[in-house]
């Protein structure tokens, strides 16, 4: 491939602190969505390089020093790499932008909320305790709980917030003394090893970080079975998500899994009361379901608005969306890049198409936008599209789109507008818009998702869990939670004047 493209071939295999080509030599191009040419070439492990670098990290887990360094030490240094992220802050958004086609500035903005992940499972455990002493009701007896790293930790990533995905798992295990191999989405991976690289610098020693590049089905896979691995950590799809849970309970690892969302924006009526208090939930609406073009895990596709302000709120919506300026995301002005590739693209003109077979009435998008000097015609550019009248039967509004596609669902009542929120098998975000402060806390108190937002929409602290409900996943990330499930916990307990119990006469 890399000779069909002048594009010299990257070592990005990273196993005990080399940099390699994959054991089989075979290599993939990586895409820009914006015009569909390669700019990258990078190697493509399979099941071999996937266990030479378990090998690495287990070896390094095992024979340490990682896992004993002092909390100092190990803080440091995840400062250290805090500081070299915002270093490279500029080289890191772009690649982002052209590896995933958002804009550089939302890039920029990933590469902060990384650096913020560092700095804070850094504080986090810099402020902890060694240990909790348990009252065992004797002097003699001295018990104490500590947590201890779990070991060897496979991390697998998705496309769509390739280094924010891969931060809020590194960070949190380093941070706990692990290990890890991490396996990128095979389409997106070059920020990922970027990071490798900048862990390197920072000082971590050889073979803590681990990465292979490589497709779901031999590195994934093989890396949920593996017998050596202590824990998966996997955000991405239901389908795979499954897939992993199921590779890795033979050899009975544990399982941390953030997939999928079907996320409602419950608007009432009395949120749109002013001219003003209307443009915030319409502009927030908007920025919900359209941020990077809806390929967001959290993203509010789901508008469930009061029927009474249905028709001026998505006349609104709609001239905003045909407004949204699409384009390559390196371009200056462009406000939406294009979807990360061909099938994705594919997926969201399937689903359109369905809903309107449906019933489903187009307000705007449901197309490909004209080619312009700011979009290649071989990008894979979708408009945002409204989609008004739709309901709880139709697939568009129970399943993932993960496109720019938001559906519009009306109700009357409060009961009514938490049934329909709570009314998918997903549970990971939510929002919910009203001026009335009592039925705010009603409603957040209701709904079934692991993040509810009142009068706002998306944003996400480093100090508070991440996560879902129902199909949404299992455990959490960012947190203190979200360091617990990089830990076991041990209970020592130390009997200070040992004598025989007699409990067998003889
Ligand atoms: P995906 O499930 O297709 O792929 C995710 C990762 O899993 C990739 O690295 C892929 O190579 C790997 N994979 C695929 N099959 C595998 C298998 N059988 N075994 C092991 N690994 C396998 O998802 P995607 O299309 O890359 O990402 C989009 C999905 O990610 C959406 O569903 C989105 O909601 C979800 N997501 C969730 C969160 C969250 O925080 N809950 C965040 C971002 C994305």
């Amino acid at each position: 491939m890399a000779e069909s493209t002048g594009l010299q071939a990257r070592e990005t295999i990273h196993a005990g602190g080399k940099w390699r080509a994959a054991v089989s030599g075979a290599t993939r191009e990586i895409l820009d969505p914006a015009d569909a040419l390669p700019f990258a070439v990078v190697a493509e492990g399979d099941e071999k390089d996937t266990d030479l670098a378990v090998a690495a990290a287990r070896h390094a887990f095992d024979e340490g020093p990682w896992r004993h360094t002092p909390v100092a030490e190990r803080t440091a240094l995840l400062r250290r790499v805090a500081d070299l992220l915002v270093r490279d802050r500029e080289e890191l958004g772009l690649l982002e932008s052209r590896d995933a086609g958002k804009t550089v500035e939302e890039g920029r903005v990933d590469v902060d909320c990384v650096a913020d992940a560092f700095r804070y499972f850094a504080d986090l455990v810099a402020g902890e305790a060694p240990g909790r002493v348990v009252d065992a009701g004797s002097p003699d007896i001295h018990s104490v709980v500590v947590h201890e790293p779990v070991g060897v930790c496979a991390m697998i990533t998705p496309w769509n917030y390739p280094l924010l995905q891969a931060s809020w798992k590194i960070a949190p295990a380093l941070a706990a003394g692990n290990t890890f191999v991490i396996k990128p989405s095979e389409i997106t991976p070059l920020s990922t090893v970027a990071l490798i690289e900048l862990l390197a610098e920072a000082g971590l020693p050889s073979g803590v970080a681990n990465i292979v590049t490589g497709p779901g089905h031999t590195v994934g896979a093989r890396l949920a079975e593996h017998p050596d691995v202590d824990l998966v950590s996997f955000t991405g799809g239901l389908a795979s998500g499954t897939k992993v849970a199921q590779a890795a309970a033979p050899s009975v690892k544990k399982v941390a899994l953030e997939l999928g969302g079907k996320n409602p924006n419950v608007v009432f009526a009395d949120a749109c009361a002013t001219d003003e208090a209307f443009d915030t939930a319409v502009d927030q609406a908007l920025n919900a379901a359209f941020i990077h073009s809806g390929q967001v895990c959290s993203a509010g596709a789901r508008l469930i608005v009061e029927e009474s302000v249905r028709d001026r709120f998505v006349a609104e919506l709609a001239r905003r969306a045909r407004k949204i300026r699409l384009g390559r995301g390196t371009e200056d002005g462009v406000e939406c890049g294009p979807l990360v590739s061909e099938q994705q693209r594919a997926k969201v003109e399937a689903y359109v198409a369905s809903a309107l077979e449906e019933g489903a009435v187009l307000r705007t998008g449901g197309k490909r936008p004209e080619p312009s000097p700011q979009r290649p015609e071989n990008g894979y550019f979708y408009e945002p599209t409204v989609l008004d009248h739709c309901h709880r039967e139709m697939r568009v509004v129970r399943e993932e789109v993960f496109g720019p596609v938001l559906t519009v669902e009306t109700f009357r009542t409060e009961d009514e507008a938490v049934a329909l929120a709570n009314d998918t098998e997903y549970g990971l975000a939510g929002a919910v818009w009203t001026a009335d402060a009592g039925r705010a806390r009603r409603v957040a108190g209701r709904l079934r998702h692991g993040t509810v937002w009142i009068n706002d929409f998306h944003p996400y602290l480093p100090q508070a869990e991440w996560g879902g409900f129902g199909k949404s996943g299992v455990g959490r990330e960012l947190g203190p939670a979200g360091l617990a499930e990089y830990r076991e916990t041990k209970h020592v307990y130390q009997n200070l004047a040992p004598r025989p119990v007699r409990w067998f006469a003889g």
